[in-house]
This record gives structure tokens, sequence and C-alpha cells, in this order.
């Protein structure tokens, strides 16, 4: 047996064929907020800089540990149905990996749910988007209890007494994922429950039935019985749900557990084998006369839960954003370590067009999620003051639907963009970009898939044909600045001659106002050289249909500088 003294050198050790050179080192030790240039920029201009320091806090919370193992644990072991125990009672208890819970805390615990219904700081929602976008850095399946805890509050505010009991507990920041009563634990998830079989966009076709158990109306108590047939986090406290009464379908609070300690009458059926967002249970769910309460207006359903779906929306955009940015950071720190050719890839003309491609595309999705959060602040701000209808809040409803419909359908081929910059190791589990890839389309399809967006578009501009001038105001604010954004603007007004076939041009409609406010932004904003291939490729026609495609005149150095993270 060999002595300390006596040990080959691993270099010297007999099996060893070969030396492993040229991969790219791990990623650590990164604070996934203050290297995240674009995010940081944003944060101080929309008027949020007193969270600078928390979302570094966080930002190195995440590129530590969490980034490194508990996403990739929460996924590889997805959570696990048990609709019985072992002495054949019911229990519809789903069962997850330890790293889901972790990742739970982390969210709740660094507020990702509440802080805009907590602060007295200033530009709450844009402070929240940070700290989002950052901490999705770890992983995004968590995200979507995160984001619905977040969502409910505005909505569950239309029936005060039920905010009354529940608010303080949502915006709690202490996570318990025990199944006893939330006002026990002192905090609560939340969820929604609209999709049925028949219809996931057209709620309206709802079949789920509510009884009054007593007199009924708003905050009064009824059964609900029926079906839901895409129910994520299921293991949340208490869940939105619609539900049709004889005024029409109506917005009900169910809690799932009830006071006493027993479980509501809803039945898990089984989980959804997705095709990404794995830690996250998504389930099938059926209703055996469950105990909720009505909020808001009998037959307004619509009219209450939309603002839990807009604020959702509004998470929608910061996840595609926050997708993009991780791409980003997979592509250029492999890139800037691996040579092919003779060269870093990240010096080869071709692959530092891609990358820069991919840069420029993150930094329009984080600009425009971060203005759009900052709508939300100013839209709350006037609706306290009492205002209807202002500017900012025919903004933040225009933008939200446009920005829902762009970012998440830039997303999905971005990711496999960025995936490919890895090339084979990009394509192995390893190295989470298949992960991201997964994920991608998701955010896209929920809550509002594509066409319901775009058709969204137009329905907020019919109801409220004031909300165009606004936007193109929002727009023209860097009007003269860059001759191709004002004539993308021209191109935009001209989209709304012909009337009669706007439903068919929607998707061109809705892609055409995303880009001139992303390009807007960028111009006013960014640097002269992101600004300038943005506005080249994306607003005047000189770029190609894939990534890669920016004119030879583009910065490309000085565009993934400024977008990769030093390690
Ligand atoms: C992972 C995941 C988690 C989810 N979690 C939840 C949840 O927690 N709670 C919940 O309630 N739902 C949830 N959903 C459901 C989701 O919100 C719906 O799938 C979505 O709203 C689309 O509804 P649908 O599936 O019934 O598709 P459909 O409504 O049948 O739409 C199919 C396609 O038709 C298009 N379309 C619809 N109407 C029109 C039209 N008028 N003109 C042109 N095109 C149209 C849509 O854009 C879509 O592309 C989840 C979905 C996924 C994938």
């Amino acid at each position: 047996m060999a002595t300390a003294s006596q040990a080959p050198r691993e270099s010297a050790a007999p099996w060893q064929t070969h030396t492993v050179f040229n991969q790219a080192p791990p990623l650590e030790g990164v604070d996934v907020f203050a290297s995240n240039l674009p995010l940081v920029e944003a944060v101080q201009r929309e008027g949020a800089s007193w969270v600078s320091e928390r979302a570094s806090a966080l930002g190195r919370v995440v590129g530590g540990e969490p980034q490194q193992s508990w996403g990739t644990l929460a996924n590889e072991n997805k959570p696990v149905l048990h609709t019985h125990d072992r002495y054949g009672n019911r229990i519809d208890e789903v069962e997850y990996h330890p790293a889901w819970h972790k990742l739970m805390a982390l969210g709740v615990e660094h507020e990702l749910h509440s802080l805009p219904w907590t602060s007295s700081e200033p530009f709450a929602h844009t402070a929240r988007a940070a700290l989002y976008m950052t901490a999705m850095q770890a992983e995004a399946g968590f995200a979507c209890p995160i984001t619905m805890t977040f969502a409910v509050v505005p909505a569950l505010r239309a029936q005060p007494e039920l905010a009354a009991e529940w608010e303080p507990l949502i915006t709690a920041s202490t996570y318990d994922p025990r199944p006893i009563p939330a006002s026990e634990k002192g905090s609560a998830i939340a969820g929604m429950w609209m999709t049925e079989k028949q219809g996931g966009s057209d709620v309206r076709a709802n079949t789920t039935a509510a009884t009054p158990l007593g007199g009924g109306g708003p905050g009064g108590e009824y059964e609900l019985s029926g079906h839901k047939w895409f129910c994520s986090a299921p293991m949340s406290d208490l869940f939105l749900v619609l539900a049709q009464t004889d005024e029409g379908l109506s917005c009900f609070l169910l809690p799932r557990i009830l006071p006493d300690g027993s479980r509501n009458a809803c039945h898990l059926q089984r989980l959804k084998d997705k095709l990404g967002n794995r830690s996250n249970a998504s389930a099938e769910i059926e209703l055996h006369g469950a105990l909720a309460h009505m909020v808001g207006e009998p037959g307004r359903g619509v009219r209450t839960i939309i603002e839990m779906v807009g604020h959702t929306r509004l998470d929608c955009v910061i996840g595609a954003a926050a997708g993009m940015r991780a791409g980003v950071v997979g592509a250029t720190h492999h890139a800037a370590h691996r040579s092919a050719f003779g060269k870093l890839l990240i010096d080869q003309p071709l692959m530092r067009n891609v990358l820069a491609d991919l840069c420029v595309e993150s930094e329009a999705s984080t600009a425009l999620a971060m203005r759009l959060a900052r709508a939300y602040d100013d839209a709350h701000a006037d609706a306290e003051a009492g205002m209807d209808d202002s500017d900012a809040q025919l903004f933040k409803r225009l933008a939200t639907a446009v920005g829902k419909f762009w970012a998440c359908k830039r997303a999905p081929n971005h990711a496999y963009e960025a995936l490919e910059c890895l090339g084979g190791n990009g394509y192995v589990e390893e190295s989470g970009m298949p992960r991201l890839y997964r994920e991608a389309p998701l955010a896209s399809i929920w809550e509002g898939s594509g066409n319901v967006m775009s058709l969204d578009v137009l329905r907020a501009l019919t109801r409220s044909p004031r909300a165009l001038e606004v936007f193109v105001a929002e727009v023209e604010q860097a009007r003269g600045a860059d001759a191709r954004l004002d004539a993308g603007v021209q191109r935009l007004k001209d989209q709304f001659a012909d009337p009669a076939t706007l439903e068919t041009r929607a998707r061109r409609v809705v892609e055409s106002m995303a880009l001139c406010l992303q390009g807007s932004l960028l111009v006013r904003h960014a640097p002269p050289a992101v600004a300038d291939a943005f506005c080249a490729s994306r607003l005047a026609g000189d770029g190609g249909l894939e990534y890669g495609t920016l004119p030879a005149d583009t910065d490309f150095e000085g565009i993934i500088a400024r977008s990769r993270p030093q390690s």
C-alpha cells in the first residue's frame, strides 16, 4: 500500500489515458444580481436603488449553493402524489424533495411574494422584480407558487373581510408546508384554479357549480362541485377558484385545510407529466362540495380574478427575462473558456455575433420587464389616489399584454440558441441548459397563450382607445434619437389604419408594439452599441430570422463584455 508521500500524482496515475482540458470551469461564487449590469442599471433608473444591496445579498446566495444544487435536485426528484395513506384514507398529499422546500423558503424569506404589499419604500414592484429575476437564476419552478401568492392579494382585496383575514398570512415572510390551517401556521401560499378540461382560455365555459349554503352573495359560503384541469402548486393553503352561480361565473376563496384541521373536499386525481417545470406539481382536481367563500360580486368572477391574472402576467414577463439572462450567463461563460480552431469561442467572429445577439435580446427583455414593473408602481399609486384610467394605468394594462406576448414568445428560441453555444455539453442535463430550454415555453402558455394575449391587446385598445396614445407617447420619448426607431413607430401607427383585418394581423401588430417599446427603452437608456444593434436588426430589417445575424459593423465585443458575468 502506498504511503501518502509515495502516492502517485494524479497526472501520473497508471490508469489515466488523458488530461481533461479545454472545458469551462464551474461558474461559482458569482453575485448574480451585481453581475447583471442591465438589471442593476434598470433598478436605479426605475427608482428602486434602495433594493440593490438586498438584491446583491440574494444574488450571492443564488450564485452559491442553490444555483448549484437545489434547482437540480428539485427537478430530478419530481413531486409524488399520495392520494391515500397506507390504511386507505384519502390524504391528497404531494410529497416534494427537500430542495423544493428550501427554494420556497428562499423565495418567501426574501419577500418575493409580498414586498409591494408590505413595503413602505418607493417603487416596491420594481424592487421586487429585481429580486424575483435574481432568485429565478436558481430555478424557475418555485416561482409559480411565489407568483400566485404575490398576485392573489389585489384580487382578494375585492372582499375586504376575507382580505383582512388572509392578507397577513399571505404576506408573512415564513414558509411552512405542513397541512394544518393557515391561521395556525401564521402564513399561507396561494394558487388559482380556473382552467377546466373543456376550456382554459375561454373560462366562461367553466362548468364547476357553486351552491350557496346560506344567503350567498359576496363573502358568503358556498359548496363547489366539479373539476379543475391544471392546478399548479396544489399543496397551497388557499386558492382562488372560478365557478358558476345562478348569476354567472363567480370567484371564490377555497382553503385547502378547513379551520377544524380537516381537508377540504378536493381530490387530487393525478399530477401532470409535464415537458418542464418538473420541480413544481400541477394537478387535476375534483371538487366534491368543497367549502369556499365568494370573493367580489356574483357573476363578476372574471373581473375579480383578472387582478390576479394581470399580476401573474407581469411575472411571466419578468420570468422570461430571467430565463434569457440565465441563457446569456451560461453561453458567454462557456464561450469565454472553450477554444476551437485555435481561438476561444468568444473571440470567433461568428460566435461573437450569436452571443451579442443573445445579449441584446436579453437586455431588451430586462428593460421591458423592469419598465413594466415600474408601471405597476405608478398605476397602484394612482389607484390609491383615487384615479381611474390614468396614463399609468392605461400603459400598465396595454404593456402587460404586449410584454407577455413578446418576451414569452422570444424565450424558447433564446434558450435553444444559448444551449447550442455549449455544443454537446449544452444538450446534457448537468449543464442546466436543458432545464432552461424545457421551462421556456411555459410562460407563454400560462395565463393567456400567444393568440389570447394578442387579442387581449386589441380588447384593451377597444375598451380604452386612449391607451394607444399613451403607449405611443411612452415610445416617442425617444423620438428623434434614432431614425430607425422613428420609422418603426410610423409603421406601427399605420398598422391601425385597417380595423377590419386587425384580428387576423394581431400578432404582427403586437410584435411591432413590443419592438418599438423595447427599441425606445434601449435608445434612451442602454449603451449606444446595444441600442444600435437592436434598432438595426429588429426595427430596420438588417438581421436574419435566427440569432447571430447582427450587422457586421456591430460592436460585438462591447455588447458581450457588458452582459458577461465576470467569474
Ligand atoms: C405548466 C402549466 C401550469 C398551469 N397551471 C395552471 C394553474 O395553476 N391554474 C389554472 O387555472 N391553469 C393553469 N394552467 C393552464 C393554462 O392557464 C391554460 O393551459 C391556458 O390558459 C390555455 O388554455 P387551454 O389549455 O384550455 O388551451 P385553449 O384555450 O384550448 O387554447 C388552445 C390554443 O388556442 C388558442 N386560442 C384560444 N382562443 C383563441 C381565439 N379566440 N383565437 C385564436 N386562438 C385562440 C390559444 O392561444 C392556444 O394556443 C397551466 C398550464 C401549464 C402548461
